[in-house]
């Protein structure tokens, strides 16, 4: 059994799960990472089985398509995976961003529309906040969003160093809304952009 699974508290099922994942690392991870690492390879087979195995939704509610689990069942499933390789929680992490920001703050409308699709990772999510000119200090950023008469939003600016970049179809882009708000901090938006 693996140290995680000893965490305090855990009920039958998230001991289950966490072994499920633990054999999943080892049978389906490990082997490959080092030379996929290596190659600057994408893990498409890996992240499908991923898919298969419910993970993309594991933390979004069964209303929606999830599996309903708990944040630390969603904690230790990412601290099981990081063991095996560390870039496939960042695939994980950044889709699970931008489900729990949906979740959230976002309209009925747009929960019904994404949540099921992002729960079985055919939307994968990504989120873009960082900039040529800025990085965790998100108060710098400079892209913005405009609204014409017409009410479309036009986005301007450049972003990077999002993970999922090239590969999510989902991507939330932290943007410059209002600059007249008496806050740095209080002027931003999050758009959805397919
Ligand atoms: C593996 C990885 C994945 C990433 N994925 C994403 C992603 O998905 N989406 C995305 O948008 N970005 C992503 N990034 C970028 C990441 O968000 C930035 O690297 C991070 O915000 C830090 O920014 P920076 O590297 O420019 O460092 P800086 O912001 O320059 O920080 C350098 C140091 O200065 C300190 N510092 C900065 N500003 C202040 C301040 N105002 N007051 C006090 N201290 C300060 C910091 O704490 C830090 O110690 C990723 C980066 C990595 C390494």
């Amino acid at each position: 059994m693996g140290r995680l699974q000893h965490t305090e508290g855990l009920t039958d099922d998230q001991q289950e799960l966490l072994k499920l994942v633990r054999r999943f690392v080892d049978e389906q991870i490990l082997p490959v990472a080092t030379e996929l690492e290596h190659a600057d390879e994408y893990p498409t087979e890996i992240v499908e089985a991923m898919k298969e195995m419910g993970i993309f939704g594991l933390m979004i509610p069964e209303e929606y398509g999830g599996l309903g689990e708990s944040l630390l069942t969603y904690a230790l499933t990412v601290e099981e995976i990081s063991r095996g390789w560390m870039s496939v929680s960042g695939i994980i992490n950044t889709h699970f961003i931008v489900a729990y920001m949906l979740l959230q703050h976002g309209t009925e409308e747009q929960k019904q529309k994404y949540l099921p699709r992002m729960a079985t990772g055919e939307v994968r999510g990504a989120f873009s906040m960082s900039e040529p000119g800025c990085g965790s200090d998100v108060s710098g950023i400079k892209s913005k969003a405009v609204q014409g008469e017409d009410g479309q939003w036009t986005l301007t600016g450049q972003k990077m160093w999002l993970t999922n970049g090239g590969s999510s179809n989902l991507v939330a882009v932290l943007v410059k809304t209002d600059t007249g708000a008496d806050s740095v901090y209080r002027n931003m938006s999050s758009f959805l952009i397919e």
